[in-house]
């Protein structure tokens, strides 16, 4: 793979939820997976963390340093406790992709939405006969096992049949949401191998190329000083300020 510029430390861990693909019942989302890696990092949602709004923290424990706060709080509990089961570490994918979802400007607001019934935004009914275009914004995809080690591990298995040279990086992948909550379910569909349009990993405004994550930065390990201050309810500018990030 080509050179590639990432974004630095202050500016991925300044990243807000604008830059992770969401999955709404309300539209279909198109992804082209950017690296042909996933990173696996084990996440604890620390609830009261961000002033009650929760965040996820990264697990500092490996093989050998067992130091985290949260598992060490969690000792001598039952497996089915309800402590347990909302903070105990879960494993989390996380992948740098190209958000190729078909968005429009909506004719009632003049904002872009994603192709749908209505428009996100003020719900207008979209027409028909509107514009669409690939969104073409670089996001970070995050999701469990069930999205990852199933879903796009399938998605793979089944092109290499049809497409046995090419890689989970050489075609989009249409994901259809239904339901909401514990009873969501993503189902994903790859699309023939198609070589993206030549302007499509391009920044909009500036015409250089967009940045993309550096997965290594995503999960490295959250600091014991930063998970305590999580636990007593910090937010993310506290937490950062703590690191000297302003
Ligand atoms: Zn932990
Ligand atoms: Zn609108």
């Amino acid at each position: 793979m080509p050179f590639v510029e990432t974004y630095t430390y202050p500016q991925t861990r300044k990243r807000t939820s604008d830059s992770y693909v969401k999955f709404s019942p309300d539209h279909r989302v198109v992804l082209r997976m950017l690296d042909n890696q996933a990173k696996l990092i084990w996440k604890h949602w620390i609830p009261e963390a961000n002033a009650g709004r929760g965040m996820m923290a990264n697990c500092p424990n490996t093989a050998s340093v067992r130091e985290c706060p949260i598992e060490k709080s969690l000792v001598g509990l039952a497996k089915d406790d309800p402590k347990v089961i909302e903070r105990r570490a879960k494993k989390r994918y996380v992948v740098n992709v190209l958000d190729r979802t078909p968005y429009t400007v909506c004719s009632s607001c003049n904002e872009n939405t994603p192709k749908g019934k209505n428009c996100n935004n003020c719900q207008a009914a979209l027409k028909g006969s509107q514009d669409y275009a690939p969104l073409n914004r670089v996001k970070l995809l995050e999701s469990g096992p069930q999205l990852f080690a199933t879903n796009l591990m399938q998605v793979e298995k089944l092109q290499k049949e049809d497409f046995p040279d090419n890689e989970i990086t050489d075609y989009d992948i249409v994901f259809m949401t239904s339901g909401t909550g514990r009873e969501r379910k993503i189902a994903a569909t790859p699309q023939p191998p198609s070589d993206l349009e030549a302007d499509a990993l391009l920044d909009k405004e500036t015409g250089e190329e967009q940045k993309r994550f550096d997965l290594d930065l995503l999960s490295e390990p959250s600091s014991i000083e930063e998970i305590e201050l999580m636990l007593s309810g910090a937010t993310i500018d506290e937490i950062n300020a703590a690191r000297g990030i302003a």
